[in-house]
């Protein structure tokens, strides 16, 4: 595989591919999701491909879409994929509870890839079907205390956000529930609003818009604070509902495989910062629940060293739950 890898990059080279000309006018930048269409990763890099278009010269930035395995399968892709800068990935928190989480995972976290800086921090939300005969958190706690074994949790697979949500949420309440895993939370959303399934927990870049039009019941909000969104105001923390100290808070950053030139990774950052004060982008992820990020995370190395954190966050609360997978 590393001689492949190789191969690619010096093919480039005797092309012409020369890091000084990127982005060459006539190639595509692919933003690699590693979840479902539709989601809210998906949406976070929908809206960023279409505020980098301008600051890269004009070139088109599409999306790829390579779900599966809890988000493993589209970072392990972008990983191995030629370092030139045409490829990149757009993940979340999973790139540090990932390693935790799921212990086998294909590729490095801290190693495999160039930073190329953060994007945006995204609340969650405690979410049922509609038909859910529970109206608030006290409700919907009884409800699961009853229905002890039988409830079905939705989530995008393990190592996913909805994953560590889920299984935080299920350690909080002690009351273990069947989880139902997708290749994303788009699909995990349809059958929640049909009700073959019954609970999730999910980014509200997903949820608001569903909340907004009364298609699922929402019960709280995984954040210290209560949230401004006019869809998400009225929601209680999960803290202040007697969940103590549960506090999730998904974060989105982009890389490229590791070995992208410097000239590279800094033309994309670069296009990044411009894509994060863009109005545009900041008025529709600030409408979906999102914060854009206006500090030094922004940076290739504060990102990375974020990330570092998170991991050291993360790694002990996973632990000490006892909620990490095989
Ligand atoms: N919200 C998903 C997660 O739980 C990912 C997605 O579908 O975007 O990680």
């Amino acid at each position: 595989m590393k001689f492949l890898f190789t191969l690619t990059a010096l093919s480039l080279a005797a092309l012409g591919a020369n890091a000084a000309d990127f982005p060459v006018k006539d190639k595509i930048i692919t933003i690699v999701v590693p979840f479902s269409a539709g989601g809210p990763t998906d949406r976070v890099a929908r809206d960023l491909a279409e505020a980098l278009r301008k600051p890269l010269g004009g070139v088109s930035v599409v999306v790829d879409n390579a779900a599966g395995a809890g988000g493993s399968i589209g970072a392990n892709k972008v990983a191995k994929a030629a370092p030139d800068g045409y490829t990149v990935l757009l993940h979340h928190i999973g790139m540090s509870t990932m390693p935790t989480l799921v212990r086998n995972i294909p590729f490095k976290v801290e190693s495999d890839f160039e930073y190329l800086g953060m994007i945006n921090d995204v609340p969650m939300t405690l979410i049922a079907k509609p038909s859910m005969p529970a109206n608030n958190f006290k409700e919907l706690t009884a409800w699961l205390g009853q229905n002890k074994g039988k409830v079905n949790l939705g989530n995008a697979g393990i190592g996913s956000a909805s994953h560590l949500c889920g299984l935080l949420f299920q350690n909080a309440l002690q009351n273990e529930m069947t989880t139902v895993p997708y290749k994303g939370t788009a699909p995990a959303m349809t059958d929640l609003i049909g009700g073959q399934i019954d609970l999730m927990c999910d980014q509200t870049t997903n949820t608001s818009t569903q909340i907004e039009a009364k298609k699922v019941k929402a019960f709280a909000v995984t954040t210290s604070k209560r949230l401004s969104t006019p869809a998400l105001k009225d929601l209680p923390t999960l803290d202040e509902s007697g969940l103590k100290n549960f506090q999730v808070t998904i974060w989105h950053g982009l890389y490229a495989p590791k070995g992208t030139p410097a000239d590279v990774t800094t033309k994309l950052n670069d296009a990044l910062k411009a894509a994060l004060k863009d109005p545009e982008f900041i008025k529709k992820q600030e409408g979906l629940g999102a914060v854009v990020v206006t500090d030094k995370r922004m940076e290739p190395a504060e990102h990375k060293k974020f990330v570092a954190a998170e991991i050291a966050k993360w790694s002990p609360v996973i632990k000490a739950a006892g909620v990490y997978a095989e």
